[in-house]
């Protein structure tokens, strides 16, 4: 069976659009997969978050992947840090990646050019520990939105690299996996970019958000002038509410407001009215099941534990296969 990794930074609460453009994902591949879904925590020190929040953070995503879905009896799901053969792994693949190309990735360049007061080397290093977290379980597969590509690139070259240099065929290339073969962009309610846990506030719907802020959001949401001729182009604003209508609403309640929308008959407000009555509906069930799952920490403990275990027994055969190779198995021990 094929091998599926892929994890989300505890840097806030879930939102839409790691739902459609991760989480989703992950659920239609825990039924024929061998799946492996972690916390990545270890990702988000390069931040420098305040430890008491990060590790409530950990515990919400962790809370929210189950509430979402996520069945600790079909996948291995674990928090990063729980695994330390990830670090491990990490500091054998260092000498594998070169300053050059560490340095070239968009996302450091992106991340120096935002943030110049905190270039640190976990920054530089953030591929390397990218594709230990893939490695050390071999996985073939990467469900990862299209920011991630060039990373999954720089695994692949570190995986050929080592295979390369100690003549074995170890780790296999993992690919980019989109279920729907198309990457989807959630955008986000200010008329700008793709939804995101840090764009501005009232961008983002969160899974867990009440019902009241969510339709405030929406009904603070960018729209545009109504159109005066039949059939004209969507203004960007208009096109981001359909958008989040195509993930909620059913195709009739879709097509009645294309149709007004084609026959300038639209009015916006029934529109909104209509996107926040399905997007309530669809996030009251997960909404319940985050606040009951927060409760029951015995509970999220156990499935931490298990998920620790599982991953360390599948990251400990890699360990041992990657130190006889490299000549570090114990001559001692
Ligand atoms: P992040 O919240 O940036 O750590 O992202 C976690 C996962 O959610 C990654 O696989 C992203 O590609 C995905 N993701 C985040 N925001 C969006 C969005 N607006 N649309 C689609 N996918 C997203």
């Amino acid at each position: 069976m094929e091998k599926v990794l892929s994890g989300i930074r505890p840097t806030g609460y879930l939102h839409l659009g790691n739902y459609f453009g991760a989480v989703k994902n992950f659920l239609a591949l825990q039924d024929n997969h061998e799946c492996f879904f972690f916390v990545a925590n270890l990702h988000a020190l390069t931040t420098h978050p305040d430890p008491l929040s990060l590790s409530s953070s950990v515990k919400s995503v962790l809370a929210e992947y189950l509430a979402c879905g996520l069945d600790p009896e079909k996948s291995t799901i674990y928090i990063q840090s729980d695994v330390p053969e990830i670090s491990e792994l990490y500091t054998l693949l260092n000498s594998l990646a070169y300053k050059g190309e560490l340095e070239k990735c968009t996302s450091f360049k992106e991340k120096i050019r935002k943030h110049e007061e905190n270039i640190n080397a976990g920054l530089l290093t953030y591929p390397v520990l990218m594709a230990a977290d893939i490695l050390i379980h071999r996985a073939h597969k990467v469900p990862v939105g299209k920011d991630q590509e060039q990373h999954l690139e720089m695994t692949r070259n570190f995986a050929v690299r080592f295979n390369h240099r100690y003549g074995v065929d170890f780790f296999p290339e993992p690919q980019a996996f989109n279920f729907s073969q198309q990457l989807v962009k959630v955008p986000g309610l200010d008329g700008s970019g793709k939804m995101g846990k840090s764009e501005a506030e009232g961008n983002a719907l969160f899974l867990r958000e009440s019902n009241e802020s969510i339709i405030n959001k929406i009904k603070k949401a960018k729209t545009a002038p109504s159109p005066t001729e039949p059939n004209s182009v969507k203004p960007i604003e208009i096109e981001n509410l359909f958008m989040l209508m195509g993930l909620v609403s059913s195709k009739e309640t879709i097509q009645y407001f294309e149709d007004k929308y084609n026959d300038c008959s639209i009015q916006y407000g029934p529109l909104k009215m209509q996107l926040a009555e399905d997007i309530v509906k669809f996030a009251l069930p997960i909404k319940e099941k985050i606040v009951d799952l927060e409760k029951n920490t015995d509970l999220l403990g156990k499935i931490a534990k298990l998920g620790a275990e599982k991953a360390r027994e599948s990251a400990n055969e890699t360990i041992k296969g990657v130190k006889n190779l490299m000549g570090l198995k114990s001559i001692w021990l």
